[in-house]
């Protein structure tokens, strides 16, 4: 399976900015990208300037965030249709920060996996312990939980169209990243829940690795066993970082 590099601009950039760096990375990144997918997820207001950048090339467009609800009153929300308006063909789901800043729950995360699914938009289901449940001895309980939770009501038809991403809340942004080791711990644990829920599909399901990857861990951390791509947020802010990370990937 092709990894795949997701950048994570979280709320950096004004349209300048972010147009920018869409044009940097259009110029620097092999054409066509035979080795690994990319995406990059911009903030909501750069996203039609990063697809018009990006037109013509391979990188893919993904929204850090939406409502499950496709419209109504919901104020300061923006739904799958307005992202499908604007050419994003991936969506985050259950990040970290939306988990544990925003406060959505298991069960919101879920809605947002399945309307995503609706609309054949490609959901990344985030999931990953904090510092304190992983000093508790809870990883496991934790992951499967937001796993099992995530994926409520995913069809195994639909496995080839969901991306799973481990990342440590620990780990994120903060300079940290789990070992080798500690990752393919994890993701050996995920792979096994998804063949538990949808058998053979299980085994094509990606599973990204996220949390402080930069260009000098990446390429360890894409010899892990079943590690399948990255989730990269700091080191996708600069076109030159991200390259060679894409770089490491293939
Ligand atoms: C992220 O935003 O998903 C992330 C992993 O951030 P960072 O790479 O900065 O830790």
């Amino acid at each position: 399976m092709k990894p795949l590099v997701a950048g994570n601009w979280k709320m950096h950039f004004d349209r300048a900015g972010a147009r920018a760096l869409a044009g940097d990375l259009m110029r620097s990144l092999p054409a066509p990208l035979e080795a690994a997918e990319v995406a990059v997820f911009p903030p909501f207001t750069s996203l039609a300037e990063v697809a018009a950048a990006l037109s013509g090339g391979d990188v893919t467009l993904g929204a850090q965030n939406f409502h499950p609800e496709d419209s109504g009153a919901f104020t300061g929300e923006v739904s799958l249709p307005m992202l499908l308006d604007v050419g994003v063909t991936r969506v985050l789901a259950g990040h970290s920060e939306r988990r544990h800043v925003l406060l959505e729950d298991d069960a919101f995360v879920n809605r947002k996996v399945l309307a995503a699914l609706k609309h054949d938009l490609l959901p990344i289901l985030c999931v990953g312990e904090k510092l304190e449940e992983r000093e508790a001895g809870k990883t496991a309980a934790v992951v499967e939980r937001q796993v099992r939770a995530g994926l409520k009501g995913v069809p195994p038809e639909r496995a080839g169209d969901v991306t799973l991403a481990y990342e440590p809340v620990w780990a994120i942004g903060t300079g940290l990243n789990a070992t080798p080791k500690q990752a393919a711990e994890v993701h050996a644990q995920i792979r096994k829940l998804l063949v538990d829920l949808w058998k053979e599909g299980g085994r094509g399901v990606r599973i990204l690795y996220g949390g402080s990857v930069k260009p000098e861990n990446s390429r360890e951390l894409l010899k892990t066993p079943e590690v399948n791509g990255l989730l990269v947020g700091g080191a996708s802010l600069k076109a030159d970082s991200f390259v060679r990370i894409v770089r490491a990937a293939g």
